[in-house]
């Protein structure tokens, strides 16, 4: 599908928001569409809960527009919102009642049976409903927001932070649910602070730092930059003290061999290695995580 004929499900323009004088988020544009699986990722403090709660308008922008399903959303967001389903990075709920009694209030706000799909997304996130709310975990009470958001089947789902707490059974499951959801349609737009969770489950990525989008790529694009990491092992008795290669990074020498990355044409790192003492060489794409951390973040600074 071309650009010009996919219907843009979640839109932001300039979207910026101050605290005071502390930045929140600054000139955040992004453009979702239908069915996309979409990641939106940044470290603690980037700016992705001020992002969010702008576009669903729970606080107010300072300035910038959001279009969600192509209508002006910070001027008729309570019909809007009908569509879409939330869950928060941070909970509050109803002190005293069950997980089965807080669910079946949420689904009777919407007219498409959810009530019926209580129990089912229940049992696959493995969540008692006979449980009083304020007596669950953490991911216990994430997993009553993820099916909060899905019951009354919306057209597009903002999922801020959704797996934090959760075990890693349970985050698989939850992700085919998201795929499922993709599926019939829905779109998805889903905060991460680590790009390796999303990488498997995006289509694209967004990537915020210090309150501004630094990057927007298709997964697939990010993949194919060129960037190698190289392991290294060494002939017995043919330790290197250094090694000059035109193009690496992150070098760590030790007394059997070496690692690092390199970027460029990988026949240029073949042609560089065949002049070393090698016994064996290795040769991997980095993870999504390294990708990012070698072209975005600032020296020695974590994502
Ligand atoms: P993220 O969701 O990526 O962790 P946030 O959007 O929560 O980031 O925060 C972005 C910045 O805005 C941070 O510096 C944070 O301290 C600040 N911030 C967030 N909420 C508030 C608030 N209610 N009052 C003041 N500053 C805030």
């Amino acid at each position: 599908m071309t650009e010009s004929n996919r219907i843009p499900i979640l839109e932001t323009t300039n979207l910026t928001k101050y605290y005071g004088k502390s930045r929140g988020a600054e000139d955040v544009s992004l453009r979702v569409y239908q069915g996309e699986i979409y990641g939106f990722i940044g470290p603690n403090g980037a700016g992705k809960s001020t992002t969010i709660r702008s576009i669903l308008g729970l606080i107010s922008p300072d300035r910038g527009n959001v279009k969600l399903f192509e209508e002006d959303a910070l001027k008729i967001g309570a019909r809007l919102r009908q569509k879409i389903g939330f869950v928060p990075s941070e909970l509050s709920y109803y002190d005293g009642l069950t997980v089965k009694q807080l669910l079946k209030y949420s689904a009777d706000f919407y007219e498409n049976g959810g009530q019926a799909r209580i129990a089912p997304y229940s049992e696959r996130l493995k969540l008692d409903l006979n449980r009083k709310i304020n007596d669950l975990s953490l991911g216990n009470r994430k997993k009553v927001a993820i099916i909060q958001a899905l019951l009354h089947r919306p057209e597009l789902l903002i999922l801020d932070e959704p797996t934090s707490g959760l075990d890693p059974l349970i985050q698989s499951r939850f992700y085919e649910i998201l795929r499922e959801e993709q599926k019939r349609g829905c779109t998805i737009f889903f905060s991460s602070h680590t790009l390796s969770e999303v990488e498997r489950l995006c289509n694209r990525v967004a990537i915020i730092k210090e309150g501004c989008i630094v990057n927007i790529s298709e997964i697939d694009q990010l993949r194919k930059l060129y960037l190698k990491r190289f392991r290294l092992l060494f002939k017995k008795g043919k330790s290197l003290s250094e090694i000059d290669l035109k193009g690496i990074s992150e070098l760590k020498i030790t007394k059997q061999g070496a690692e690092g990355l390199f970027e460029g044409d990988v026949r240029d790192l073949m042609k560089q290695l065949a002049e070393l003492p090698l016994e064996d060489a290795v040769l991997e794409d980095p993870s999504l995580e390294e990708i990012f951390m070698h072209y975005y973040s600032d020296r020695g600074e974590s994502l």
